[in-house]
């Protein structure tokens, strides 16, 4: 298994993950300053900072998986379902490197998060 060539990939999502919640706290604080009197854009302001939110959420939740990972190479057991403890797919890493679970156990786990 490449560890340094997916280590690289999850950097890298550390850093594009940074990089936009950076943005969308900008754009956040930016609209924040805009006081709308009008209710219909005021409606659609929030809409767009609701979608903000959702945005900023999953680029949180992917960090944090990324940073997870690396933790788990540096303790040397990166690869490794957290779940069952089965060997993950290296195809399943290259698509996904920040992936802690196989793929069964992923399922389970989205499941059960509802
Ligand atoms: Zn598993």
């Amino acid at each position: 298994m490449d560890l340094d060539g997916l280590r690289a990939d999850l950097e890298q999502v550390v850093r594009e993950s940074d990089a936009t919640i950076a943005l969308l706290n900008a754009e956040a604080a930016e609209e924040d300053q805009d006081i709308v009197e009008d209710d219909a854009a005021e409606a659609a302001d929030f809409t767009e900072s609701d979608r903000e939110e959702a945005l900023v959420d999953a680029a949180e939740a992917r960090r944090t998986e990324a940073l997870e990972a690396l933790a788990r190479m540096d303790g040397g057991t990166y690869g490794v379902c957290v779940d069952c403890g089965t060997q993950i797919p290296e195809a399943r890493l290259e698509f996904r490197p920040e992936a802690a679970r196989c793929v069964e156990d992923q399922e389970k786990f989205e499941d059960a998060e509802g």
